[in-house]
């Protein structure tokens, strides 16, 4: 039996647990190999110790962090995503917690569980008008069970984009010179030589904000430059850990869902076969 949690403080985290159950059945009506799976909402550490796995809704980054540090679930995500490298999946306000580095925006920051080496740039796109929808290639669906015969909807609002990809290293040093400016999840030697120890994984991107997406987006007004923009990353896997900047929960395609639950189910399984 593999237990996957959606980390239910603020935000989507209703569709997401409702997309799981769709590509659940998907996948066991689809496959030979039956999973018993179990979804739960994560308010509390002895829920979250329960996972094997974590999915962290899109909302807002800010309030799920002040939110999960008062309730004391900070420093059990970040060992849950960085010391056990469980698989965890951040979408949207997710993928920016996930992130070891952040821009600060004007109502401050927020503390970052960290966990993929890279920088999101958080409402990249602009404020709450400047959100959008638009067909995505998400190459990595291919192998999926459900044919990749359209495009995905990337739903967008208020995203944060991956603006560049870190060097692997312990803690992130930042220069003088943006320390207003940024947010980094904080070092803890002892957890990030644990981690890098059980993997030393590097960040795959797997997607991009394509031209044609683009330039859809700039049509309708949004103001952004359509070949700067096709150059945006909008998915990111490092090991365990992913993250699109895109909300797939608003959306009643489960074909995302579906490749996460094989990537759990695959991970779950080679740590039972390494014990
Ligand atoms: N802009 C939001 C933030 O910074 C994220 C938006 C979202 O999750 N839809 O947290």
């Amino acid at each position: 039996k593999i237990t996957a949690g959606v980390l239910a403080l603020q935000g989507a985290f209703y569709e997401h647990l409702q997309l799981l159950r769709k590509a659940a059945d998907i996948l066991n009506s689809s496959s030979q190999q039956q999973t018993q799976w179990k979804f739960i909402e994560v308010r509390t550490k002895a829920q979250l110790d329960a996972c094997d796995a974590l999915i962290l809704p899109g909302g807002e980054s800010t309030t799920i962090s002040l939110v999960a540090a008062s309730s004391g679930l900070l420093e059990p995500l970040r060992d849950f995503v960085k010391l056990h490298r469980k698989p965890t999946w951040g979408t949207c306000a997710g993928l920016i917690l996930l992130a070891e580095s952040a821009n600060r925006t004007k109502k401050g920051g927020q503390e970052l569980i960290g966990g993929i080496d890279v920088r999101v740039n958080r409402n990249h796109f602009g404020r709450q008008t400047e959100s959008f929808q638009a067909p995505i290639d998400l190459p990595f669906l291919q192998d999926s069970t459900i044919p990749e015969t359209l495009p995905f909807n990337g739903v967008f609002i208020r995203a944060p984009v991956v603006e560049r990809i870190l060097p692997h290293q312990q803690g992130i040093q930042i220069e003088e010179n943006q320390r207003e400016e940024t947010i980094v999840a904080p070092s803890r030697s002892a957890v990030d030589t644990a981690a890098q120890k059980i993997l030393e994984d590097q960040v795959e991107v797997l997607a991009k904000l394509p031209g044609r997406a683009a330039r859809l987006v700039a049509n309708s007004g949004v103001n952004i430059d359509a070949e700067k923009e096709a150059e945006d990353i909008i998915a990111v896997k490092q090991g365990n850990v992913f993250g699109t900047s895109f909300h797939p929960e608003l959306t009643d395609d489960p074909r995302i869902h579906l490749w996460w639950l094989r990537q759990v189910r695959d991970a779950v399984q080679s740590r039972n076969i390494d014990r």
